[in-house]
């Protein structure tokens, strides 16, 4: 069997004559060379790193991690429960399950409060809400250190514009209210890149650490700072293999300058979700036929490839613009053509190939036959994850293939799994 087990067609064809397609792909091996390089970059003492799992919460990709030794960076109660499940351990000594959210929703209270996992707030008022709900344990505090940067503007984690973290002017008041309420701080956090260019990121983290080290001498419990997640992955060209050297240099320069600041041992980690995961899935999709459009006076024409996948199995594209790459498998590929691909939702925005302003961007494509296939690459950060099942379609399988051998490690959703939360009961609240 070949490395890279997609590009053949006998291998293709038989797994989709058994599960149908599209379906997710994840390949093990790629997604434990990403793990060794974290694990590499983190290797020092004093630095750790978690996995910001809801870029891929499936369980072998969280059991691959808990083998690895890596940690868990969860934003609900669900997925700390998930974690759980998957074997990681609760409690906060170590705190091996991190939450990190700027609101409580559904479980997380009560999850937090039951399994005493470390929760890292986003606001003030969440500080008393913790309290109120009877958690007497330590906190840690997200930071909003006012820049940052997200690969869409939409995505920006730090600054006026996002949503994320307690404002840095308003730090003493968190700070001031923690105390009073007895919730010990034991992390600074901040997160303040999602996908920026890799020296944009260093130097975000530059700027963090000489934040965070100002503040340590007033915080005693304080045993740990974060730079959160959001190592770039490169979507474009994977074999532009990130430099992480200069972020090590970086990491076991704060974790020396933090100790020494706070006068005690400091912890310094970091959180990446789509780097661990991004390049270890590919979306198998069929082309199902081919299309053109003419141009008239509302503007060009196209030539559409449709597929069966469209952004219920991987949104981003559709979301935020984001380019993936793609590859034609056939056994007779016809000439390169510039093709929209799209998918089956009863939506226009139902495009894979898109520009930064989310237009559609004809791709370079071999021109496939119906039956064919066609990959979407990089889908395993925020694919499955932020999956729907939108026109009621199920959600995509996923396939898990380690050692030279495929497993199914989520079934195609069905009807009765769509409709089983759906009821007709009576409420006991009247007006
Ligand atoms: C989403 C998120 C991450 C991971 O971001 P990536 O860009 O996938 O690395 C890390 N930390 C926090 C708090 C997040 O919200």
């Amino acid at each position: 069997m070949s490395q890279y087990p997609l590009q053949d067609t006998t291998f293709l064809r038989g797994l989709a004559d058994e599960i149908g397609t599209p379906f997710l792909f994840y390949d093990a091996e790629v997604l434990r060379a990403r793990i060794e390089a974290v694990k590499e970059l983190t290797s020092a003492p004093g630095l750790a790193s978690r996995y910001a799992m809801k870029a891929s919460s499936a369980h072998l990709v969280l059991k691959q991690m808990r083998d690895s030794g890596i940690w868990i960076d969860a934003v609900s109660g669900n997925e700390i429960l998930r974690a759980k499940r998957a074997g990681f351990p609760m409690g906060a000594e170590p705190p091996v399950v991190l939450l990190t959210a700027d609101v409580f929703r559904d479980n997380a209270i009560d999850v937090i409060r039951d399994e005493k996992v470390l929760p890292n707030l986003g606001s003030i008022g969440q500080l008393g809400i913790l309290a109120q709900a009877g958690y007497r344990g330590p906190v840690g505090l997200r930071v909003n250190p006012g820049f940052g940067h997200g690969h869409v503007q939409a995505c920006d984690t730090g600054g006026p514009s996002s949503k994320h973290g307690i404002w840095i002017d308003d730090l003493p008041d968190a700070i001031a209210k923690a105390g009073s309420l007895g919730l010990p701080i034991q992390l600074l956090h901040a997160h303040v890149g999602s996908g920026p260019q890799q020296d944009e990121f260093n130097a975000n983290v530059v700027r963090l650490a000489h934040l965070f080290g100002k503040l340590l001498p007033t915080l005693p419990d304080c045993n740990a700072v974060s730079f959160g997640g959001g190592l770039p992955h490169s979507y474009q060209d994977p074999e532009l293999a990130a430099d992480l050297g200069p972020l090590g240099r970086t990491l076991r320069d704060a974790q020396k300058s933090f100790s020494e600041s706070a006068g005690r041992e400091m912890r310094v980690e970091i959180e990446p979700g789509r780097f661990f995961v991004a390049p270890s899935a590919t979306l198998v999709a069929r082309v199902t036929d081919r299309k053109s459009t003419q141009p008239n006076e509302k503007g060009a024409g196209h030539d559409f490839l449709m597929v069966d996948a469209g952004f219920v199995d991987l949104v981003r594209p559709a979301m935020y613009g984001s380019f993936h790459r793609m590859t034609v498998v056939s056994e007779a590929p016809g000439p390169v053509r510039p093709w929209a691909v799209a998918g089956p939702l009863c939506e226009s925005g139902d495009v894979f190939t898109r520009d930064d302003n989310e237009l559609i961007q004809p791709r370079a494509l071999p021109t496939p036959e119906p039956g064919d296939f066609l990959l979407v690459h990089d889908a395993g950060a925020y694919g499955a994850a932020m999956s729907s099942n939108y026109n009621s379609l199920g959600r995509a399988p996923q396939v898990w293939w380690n050692d030279g051998r495929a497993v199914l490690m989520s079934r195609r959703e069905t009807l009765d799994d769509i409709l089983a939360s759906e009821c007709e009961e009576s409420l006991a609240t009247t007006a």
